[in-house]
């Protein structure tokens, strides 16, 4: 672990030995990064010098930020970084692997497993001559009803004939899993929509992972999820994949950069600088 004032040889990227001194202010920009992931801010927190120190001119953001992404780069804060997350990770009882793989769950975890909204067929949608169609059970309760109606208009009608017959209407067969029906003259295709929140019991690793409980709301209930876009972008960082600093080599893009920072400090929007642009071609009688 390294300590403040720490002294460690590297070779540096032209082949020669250089001295890499970890410093308080090192340690304090580092142990701010750690907590913002913010370079710029952290340099900005540390204790560094924010203006030149001959003209007492505060430095730009460019430079600051250049400033920070440099110290963060230098070995001896990647290697203080590293130590501290492992010391963390340690004190917290993770160890890297379990962590891993928790992440790799959370990324991966396919969100319809905690809740879906699913379309389903309407009463219409695949009942005979699209009529309205009830379940098997629906069916027995009606004819039951429609049975006690017409013994009770016999008993309040004797010998008479009761010319009505039980409306069978869609027929039996109900399913709102079944997928609407485009030829249904009801919804013309578009179901009925249902939300559905899933068993928590059934969950896969992946959906456990990705699980954070259930919440009341005014609206009703809500599933929450820990965000796979942090899983992501963590398990991006860990591998590497993506770094803070973009190296700029096109001389071009560099003096496009160096002007617009100039201009920035000098207060000049983006608007004036294209009203200015289209005056001058103007001007000189050229098409934009
Ligand atoms: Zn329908």
């Amino acid at each position: 672990m390294l300590k403040p004032g720490d002294e460690f040889p590297y070779k540096a990227r032209n082949g020669k030995d250089r001295i890499d001194v970890f410093t308080q202010l090192r340690k304090n920009f580092c142990d701010l990064w750690i907590d913002s992931q913010n370079a710029t801010d952290a340099f900005r927190k540390a204790g560094y010098s924010l203006v030149n120190k001959k003209t007492g001119i505060p430095h730009s953001d460019a430079y600051v930020r250049s400033e920070a992404l440099k110290t963060l780069k230098y070995p001896a804060s990647q290697q203080y970084i590293e130590d501290r997350y492992a010391e963390m990770a340690k004190q917290a009882g993770y160890d890297a692997q379990a962590t891993l793989s928790l992440l790799k769950s959370q990324a991966n975890a396919d969100p319809r497993e905690l809740s879906e909204h699913v379309i389903g067929a309407c009463r219409y949608c695949w009942g005979e001559n699209n009529r309205y169609q009830r379940t098997q059970n629906e069916i027995l309760i009606a004819r039951e009803k429609f049975e006690k109606e017409l013994n009770d208009w016999i008993t309040e009608h004797p010998g008479k004939t009761y010319d009505k017959e039980f409306d069978i209407m869609g027929g039996i067969g109900f399913d709102p899993r079944k997928r609407p029906n485009p030829e249904c003259c009801e919804c013309w295709g578009y179901g009925k929509g249902r939300t559905i929140i899933k068993d928590t019991r059934d969950l896969s690793p992946e959906g456990l992972a990705l699980y954070a409980g259930i919440k009341q709301t005014k609206d009703g209930i809500e599933v929450k999820t820990n965000s796979q876009d942090a899983a992501r972008l963590n398990l991006i960082k860990h591998f590497g994949l993506i770094t803070d600093r973009i190296e700029i080599s096109d001389p071009l893009v560099k003096d496009l950069l160096a002007m617009a920072e100039c201009l920035k400090r000098q207060g000049v929007s983006v608007e004036q600088v294209d009203k200015a642009y289209e005056e001058f071609m103007n001007s000189k009688g050229l098409v934009k």
